[in-house]
Parts: structure tokens; C-alpha cells; sequence
């Protein structure tokens, strides 16, 4: 996006995101067509608003001649590619960008720490933001956590930083995207549901680095083979700014785990005691170090023994994200654990991964296509059955019945719960990470996390 499109810009979808583009596009001036499938009450308060700006909104369907006519069509995070109205725009050959693309052009001294990756990008952007801030920079979470980045545009004074999630489907649409530190958490096949192929989803991911600037600055995670792939297929050259690693093992990474010391090591000095960083789970040490390097590389006037200091002291006092192997409650003995956002095999096998004590694995909901098999192994280290439950329960059978203890549920997610809780006592754990999404039982995953943080609670009364 550069500024001028000649023609109205039709923007898709009028959530948070796209309420506050379109009114950003309408104060600077240009025509704007703005359209949702929607008539509930957030739409028409948005309609209303807009249109006192001479912003065209229309509100429970698309003009789809109309937006084949725009000069540049603004999709909304939440609007699928094949939707209608993008599939119009694609076929008349409107450009489509994301609501990320044009804030960008208007916060032309934002400095970003633009962080993606299949897992851990909520987490890694919720800790850099906590760290810049520690660090005393004017810094937002922004992007797909928190704060639409048009949202800032708009404001007076914008922040000096922002802490930005960028999702692959947000870095589609943003092409001219190029972080002050950009930071890529791990690979792994996810949303094969939506991507014709493994190789167009990394394309995907490949974009944030794509129009590296010469001083940018990268955080690579040394562990991850897709990871080091994309840096490869970028060029090493491309990224000639300052590329650094974090790792659970290397000691030649910038920022690594020291299993011997149980310490977090940022910059060859020690930075804190595993024990004193309060989230579980190895991969939780991966996000604090990912994000401990970037705040430390986010600033050279920052890499100082105080700086050190200071995140260190953040990172002490992170709390958990909600439904990211969130506790929610310790009732009888019994751990019960949050992860209800672990929808892919990935997220439940780090959770997996990330036990110390015996557990009992809530798996399942909407099967998604990949198999469970690779559960077996890290699960028989504490785990001590598997409760399958929900419309992927026989195919969790089928993988995982041989290799590990697994039981069938029928029933709703109270009886998933109450069985838990019956196979369960003192010094053991509950964990919820499904490996699957929730839309078999309910609208998505934080109700599923809730009612699993109020069902573990009622629980307690019943023991
Ligand atoms: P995202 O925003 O990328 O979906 P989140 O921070 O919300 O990531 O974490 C989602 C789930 O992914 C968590 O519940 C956890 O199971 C898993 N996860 C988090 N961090 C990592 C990581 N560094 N590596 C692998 N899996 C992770």
C-alpha cells in the first residue's frame, strides 16, 4: 500500500480491525465502501459511526459489483480467503491487502518487534511486550493479541513500539511488511485445512522476512529444521542485519537453556534460575528466551548489566496466558492444567513434553487431519491415561490405543471432567490440551477453557 489507490477502497468486515481502517482510510481522505455479513449490534454501532465519516457501510451482506470495482480491497483477519467478496475482488483482479498493511503506511516511526510461527506466538509477543516496557520503552501488544494496529494509527500519539503477532494468513496480506526485529518461534504443519500445501504455508511465513532492511535484526529458533529451512530458502544475505539464535541445547546460541546449570543464559551471562521463570514447560523457556533476545537485541543502548537485570525481573513476575498451560486451580492434590488453546498435535505434544508429575490427558473435540501417534512416547513418561472424548475420540483410539492407556468418553465434557477427576488424587494432574479444535462442543477454545476452569472448581465441591 502506498498511499494513493485510484478509486473507492472497499474494506471486508467490520470488526475491531476493520472499523478502525476504514475510519483511518476515510480521516486521510479516500473514498471508502465498507461491508459486513453481519446486522448484529457490534455492526450497526460500526455503520453508524463510520458513516458519519462519508464512509458507504452497508451492514448483512456485500455489494460484489461494487467491490469488484475498488481500487484496493482491506480483508479483515477473520475473513476466509474463498469468502465471497475477497473471491470477488480476486477474480476482477482488486489487490487485497490486510487491515496490517495499510496501519503500517500510517505509523511510519512505529518500531516493531513483528513476531511469527506456528506455536507460541501469543505467549513470545505477550512477553516481549511485557520486556519492552520493563526496559522503559512505550510499547503496545498489538496484531492478532490485544490492540489492531490500525487502532494505533488513529491515536494522537502513537506508542514508540509495538509487540506485533503476525499470524501466516496476516502475513499474506501484508506484503510490505519489514520489522524492526522480526522473530520466528518454530515450524510445523498447522492449518492444512486451509492451505493447499505445506510449501504454500511456509511461503507464507517466508514474507517476514522478505523485505529485510540492511539494520534489521532476527531471532531464530537454532532448534527448529523448518526454521533454519526458511532462513535458507530467504538468503542468507537478505537478512545481513543482525541474525541470532535462542535454543534449548545449543550453548553457542545467544540466548539458550543451560540444562546443567538450570539457567536461562542471554548474551554469554548467566540471566535467571529456570525454577524463578513462573510458566510450565520447556517450550515456555523457548518463548522466554525468544523473547529475552529480541527485547535485548531491540535496542543497543539497552544491552546493558541493568537491562539484564530488568528482564530478568520481568520474566520473574510473567504471569501465564490464559488457556496456554494455564493452572486454574489445585483441588484435592489434583493439578488441573489449562491448555485449551493447544489445538494441533504440536502445542499437545510441548505440552506433553512439559509434564513433571502423573496425569491424565483430556484429548479431543473436531479432528483436524493429523495423527496422534506422536503423543505416545512423551505421554508414557508421566502419563497415566489418555480420556478421549468428542468427534475425534475413535481416531484417538485408533492412533493411540495400542501404544498407550486410553478411555473413551461418551457424554458431554462434564462427564470427560467428572471421569478425571475419578482416576485422579493427590500429587497427580489434569491437563486439558486437545490437540483438536473445540467446534464439536462448543464456539471456540477459550469456552472450552472455561467451562473446563469451572467444571474442575464444581468438581472440588462434589469430591
Ligand atoms: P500461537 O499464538 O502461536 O497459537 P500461543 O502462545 O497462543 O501460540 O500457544 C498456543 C499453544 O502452543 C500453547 O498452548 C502450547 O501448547 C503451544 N506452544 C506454545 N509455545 C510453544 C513453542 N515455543 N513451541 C511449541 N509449542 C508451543
Amino acid at each position: 500500500f502506498r498511499g494513493r489507490p485510484a478509486g473507492e477502497v472497499a474494506v471486508i468486515g467490520l470488526g475491531k480491525s476493520g472499523r478502525s481502517v476504514a475510519e483511518l482510510l476515510a480521516r486521510d481522505g479516500h473514498a471508502v465502501y465498507a461491508s459486513d455479513a453481519g446486522t448484529g449490534d457490534a455492526a450497526r454501532q460500526a455503520a453508524e459511526s463510520l458513516a458519519a465519516l462519508g464512509v458507504a457501510v452497508q451492514t448483512g451482506g456485500h455489494d460484489l459489483a461494487r467491490i469488484a470495482r475498488a481500487a484496493l480491497v482491506v480483508a479483515s483477519p477473520g475473513v476466509p480467503p474463498e469468502a465471497p467478496p475477497l473471491a470477488a475482488a480476486r477474480e476482477a483482479g482488486v489487490p487485497i491487502v490486510g487491515e496490517i498493511e495499510i496501519a503500517l503506511h500510517y505509523l511510519p516511526a512505529l518500531r516493531t518487534v513483528g513476531i511469527t510461527g506456528t506455536n507460541g506466538k501469543t505467549t513470545t509477543t505477550a512477553i516481549v511486550g511485557h520486556l519492552l516496557r520493563a526496559l522503559g520503552h512505550d510499547a503496545v501488544d498489538a496484531g492478532n493479541i490485544g490492540t489492531p494496529l490500525a487502532e494505533l494509527a488513529l491515536r494522537e500519539r502513537p506508542p514508540a513500539w509495538a509487540a506485533l503477532e503476525l499470524s501466516s494468513f496476516q502475513l499474506h496480506d501484508t506484503p510490505s511488511v519489514d520489522p524492526t526485529v522480526g522473530v520466528v518461534t518454530n515450524l510445523s504443519p498447522d492449518h492444512l485445512d486451509r492451505y493447499a500445501s505445506i510449501d504454500a504455508y511456509y511461503a507464507d511465513k517466508a514474507r517476514l522476512m522478505a523485505n529485510a532492511h540492511a539494520g534489521s535484526r532476527w531471532v531464530l529458533n537454532a532448534d527448529d529444521a523448518g526454521v533454519l529451512a526458511l532462513h535458507r530458502r530467504i538468503g542468507a544475505e537478505q537478512l545481513a542485519g543482525e541474525v541470532r539464535t535462542f535454543s534449548l541445547r545449543d550453548p553457542s546460541a545467544a540466548a539458550h537453556y543451560d540444562r546443567t546449570a538450570d539457567a536461562l543464559i542471554l548474551d554469554g551471562a548467566p540471566l535467571l534460575p529456570r525454577a524463578e521463570f513462573p510458566l510450565l514447560g520447556d517450550h515456555n523457556v523457548a518463548n522466554a528466551l525468544a523473547a529475552a533476545l529480541a527485547a535485548w537485541m531491540a535496542d543497543e543502548a539497552h544491552r546493558t548489566p541493568e537491562a539484564r537485570l530488568r528482564i530478568a525481573d520481568a520474566l520473574r513476575g510473567f504471569h501465564a496466558l490464559k488457556h496456554r498451560m494455564e493452572p486454574v486451580g489445585t483441588y484435592g492434590g489434583v493439578a488441573w492444567i489449562n491448555d485449551s488453546k493447544a489445538t494441533n498435535v504440536s502445542s499437545t505434544l510441548v505440552a506433553v513434553q512439559g509434564m513433571t508429575r502423573p496425569y491424565v490427558l483430556l484429548l479431543g473435540g473436531r479432528h483436524k487431519g493429523e495423527p496422534y501417534t506422536a503423543l505416545a512416547e512423551p505421554f508414557r513418561r508421566h502419563g497415566k491415561v489418555v480420556l478421549a472424548y468428542g468427534e475425534a475420540a475413535p481416531i484417538v483410539e485408533q492412533d493411540l490405543g495400542r501404544l498407550v492407556p486410553v478411555e473413551p468418553v461418551d457424554g458431554d465434557f462434564a462427564a470427560v471432567v467428572a471421569r478425571a477427576r475419578a482416576l485422579t488424587g493427590p500429587g497427580d494432574a489434569v491437563l486439558l490440551s486437545p490437540a483438536c479444535s473445540s467446534f464439536d462442543m462448543f464456539r471456540n477454545y477459550e469456552e472450552r477453557g472455561a467451562e473446563f476452569r469451572r467444571l474442575a472448581a464444581a468438581e472440588q465441591g462434589t469430591a
